[in-house]
This record gives C-alpha cells, sequence and structure tokens, in this order.
C-alpha cells in the first residue's frame, strides 16, 4: 500500500456512494431502482448556454489558460447579476472570483482561513462537504444546531461561548439542502452583527437562491450591513442552470477573504475553461426565464409527492425553495433503518437524516430529480410499505 495522508484516511466514508454500491446490487437482482437520493437535477442545460459554449470553443484565443481569477467577462456578469437582482453593488475585479463550481470554491476557502486546529461552525443538519472541506483543511467542525422548531433558523445565542470564542470562521446555507428552510434579510443581519462581534469569517452557499416559489426571493447576505466586512457569498449554475457537469460558480464579498482565496487557486487550478466561464455569463445575464421553467417543474412534482407522503401519514408544509422534501421518518424507525427498510423493500432511494449531521436522525431527505411519472411510483411503492395500509 502507497502511504495515505491522515486527513484523507480519517474522512468518514461518504454516504452517498454507499448508496449506489446498493443500488447496484438491487439492479443486478432485476429490481427496478428509483433514486430519489441524488441532489442534482435531472433536466437539461438550456440551449442558449450550450449554443454559446459551441462557439466559443471555436475560437483558438479561449484555448489558453483563464486569468487565474476568472474571465473579466464572467465576473462582470455575476456582478450585473447582483446589482439587478439584489441591489448590491460589486467591483468585479476585487470582489468577484469565478469557480470551478461553488464546492471546490468551498473546500479551498476552508483552507484558506482556517489554521490547523481552528474551529469552525457548521450548520447542523447542512451540507457534508463543510465538514470534510474543515477536516481536510486540519480545522475542527463544531455544530450550530438548526432545531425543526424554529424553522431551521440560526440560533446564535445557543452556542455555547467556549466554542463561539474558539471559531474563526461560521457556514449558513439557505435556501438550505437538505431542509429546505428559507431566511428572510433580518436572519442575515443577526448573522453579520455575530460574524462581526466574535470576529468571525462568514460563509454563506447560496446554491439554491434561484430556485424558489410563490413569489419568495432568496435574500442575498451582501443585502446586509456591514455584510461585506466579514462575509462572502458562494454562488452556482449547477441547481438554477441544470449545469452541475460543467462546474462553474462563483464567490463573492470581502476583498481580503476573495484575495486570500484566489491566491490559493492560483497555485491549484488556474481557474475554469474560457468557454465555460463565458457560457455562464450568458445564463447569468438572461431573463432567468429558464430557472422559472425548472422551478414550476420541481413545484409540480413536490406538490405530488406531499401529496403522496400525507396519504401514508408523513405531514411536510411546502417550502418555499430548493427541489428538496425534508420529512420525519416514521415513529419506530432512525433515519437509518427506514431509508433501509424503504430501499430494501420499495427498491426507493432516499437520503438518511443522519447524513447531513446529528440532529438529521429523525428525517429523511426527498430530491425531486426524477419525472412526475417515476414519482408517484416511488410513492405508491411507498404506500405499500405503509404499516397502517398492509
Ligand atoms: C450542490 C451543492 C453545492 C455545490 O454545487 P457546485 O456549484 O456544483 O459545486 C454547494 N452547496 C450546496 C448546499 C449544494 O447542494
Amino acid at each position: 500500500m502507497p502511504p495515505i495522508a491522515d486527513r484523507v484516511t480519517s474522512l468518514p466514508p461518504y454516504l452517498f456512494s454507499i448508496f449506489q454500491q446498493k443500488k447496484k446490487e438491487l439492479e443486478a437482482r432485476g429490481v427496478d431502482v428509483i433514486d430519489l437520493g441524488i441532489g442534482a437535477p435531472d433536466l437539461p442545460t438550456p440551449s442558449f448556454i450550450i449554443n454559446r459554449l459551441v462557439a466559443e470553443v471555436q475560437k483558438p484565443d479561449n484555448h489558453i489558460y483563464s486569468s487565474y481569477n476568472g474571465c473579466k467577462e464572467f465576473r462582470q456578469a455575476v456582478a450585473d447579476f447582483y446589482k439587478k437582482t439584489y441591489h448590491v453593488e460589486l467591483d468585479p475585479d476585487t470582489e468577484v472570483l469565478a469557480l470551478i463550481g461553488s464546492k471546490e470554491g468551498i473546500a479551498h476557502m476552508a483552507m484558506t482561513v482556517l489554521n490547523p486546529g481552528d474551529t469552525a461552525l457548521i450548520p447542523d443538519p447542512g451540507y457534508p462537504v463543510y465538514r470534510s472541506a474543515v477536516h481536510l483543511a486540519g480545522g475542527k467542525p463544531a455544530y450550530l444546531p438548526l432545531d425543526a422548531n424554529n424553522g431551521y433558523q440560526p440560533e446564535f445565542h445557543k452556542v455555547p461561548a467556549d466554542v463561539r470564542d474558539a471559531a474563526s470562521v461560521m457556514f449558513l446555507n439557505y435556501p438550505s439542502n437538505p431542509t429546505a428552510a428559507t431566511v428572510d434579510v433580518s436572519t442575515f443581519d443577526q448573522a453579520i452583527d455575530f460574524a462581526r462581534k466574535h470576529k468571525l469569517a462568514f460563509l454563506h452557499d447560496a446554491a439554491y437562491s434561484a430556485v424558489t416559489f410563490d413569489g419568495y426571493q432568496a435574500p442575498s447576505v451582501l443585502q446586509s450591513r456591514g455584510a461585506k466586512e466579514v462575509a462572502v457569498e458562494f454562488g452556482s449554475l449547477s441547481k438554477s442552470f441544470n449545469m452541475t457537469g460543467w462546474r462553474i460558480g462563483y464567490v463573492v464579498g470581502n476583498k481580503e477573504l476573495v484575495k486570500a482565496l484566489s491566491i490559493v487557486k492560483s497555485n491549484t487550478d488556474t481557474s475554469q475553461f474560457l468557454p465555460i466561464q463565458k457560457a455562464g455569463a450568458t445564463a447569468l445575464r438572461s431573463d432567468f426565464s429558464a430557472v422559472k421553467e425548472n422551478v414550476s417543474i420541481y413545484e409540480k412534482r413536490m406538490t405530488i409527492m406531499l401529496d403522496a407522503l400525507r396519504n401514508i401519514g408523513i405531514e411536510v408544509s411546502k417550502p418555499k425553495g430548493t427541489f428538496f422534501i425534508w420529512a420525519p421518518v416514521p415513529e419506530g424507525f432512525t433515519s437509518a433503518s427506514f431509508v433501509e427498510k424503504v430501499l430494501e423493500e420499495a427498491g426507493v432511494i432516499l437520503t438518511p437524516g443522519i447524513a447531513f449531521g446529528p440532529s438529521g436522525d429523525n428525517y429523511f431527505r426527498i430530491s425531486l430529480s426524477v419525472d412526475t411519472k417515476r414519482l408517484q411510483e416511488a410513492a405508491d411503492r411507498m404506500k405499500v410499505w405503509n404499516p397502517k395500509e398492509s
């Protein structure tokens, strides 16, 4: 065995790969598995974005290295998007950085801000990458517990003083994966106050900012007063424009954080392929009608699934954003035992809440990433499982 660093071998196993293994085993036995575990859109990238990519790939000028902070056209498109959507002014040269997907930026930002042994506050339940990124950077994750009874809003006064004083970084994510919780701008005002008072870098992950329903507009952290002193916001084209495989996102906000991250990136990746950045700029400059069409598809799917869950005694109110349903597991189950049972007996993959942190253990996540027919089928099979009916 060649040597592998402790920081890698000590990472917990990636739960999603365990499910993919089980899925293969079941499919080999002839089971028609419906996978509601994948947290990514199943819909194609809109053609106007693909057309721009194709045109730009043909130009030899685009085959060279991008500038390390991303091309000007992309950074300007991000700044214009912030101006139009949030009335926030950004300097595209110092306050915007192109990323190879926001996950890349989050992982490298953890390395940028944390010294070995430093504490990072991460939401629980939350996107698992915060924890692993902090771990890989040599930091210590400390959970910021989010409570269902309080709509998964952060409760800063509940963070123990020793944790708060030790922490140098805080991650938040709204609209949230996995809980689908949303906030209004006053929550970000409080988060900014908390971060300024306790000298934290505040990293907000806005991957689902454009995936919202019923007239709800997700706020940007940068709308809060003083945000640029302590905060950056990560954005992604993956979920809104169905561009997961393209690997394009951005980070905006505090100049020092943006600059420091760009130093890490200039020593590791030298940014994304220019035609992909330019196609990303085209997406951000669009009227977002393609996003609205996607969202209306998710909304239809959500209605179907929420009705189906109600029929088997699982009550969830409709969230204002994301393509996730975060639902309580029935009495007598943990998230893992419930998900296992539904997989074995109904051939439906759900994600156990425990994958997102200890407070997720009474919940499971449904990703609405299959068409309505398959979703109805999944719901029907879960009905068959329901002990009340069988
Ligand atoms: C999918 C996802 C990301 C990563 O998106 P990319 O831009 O594709 O890297 C980041 N945060 C959350 C919460 C996500 O669900």
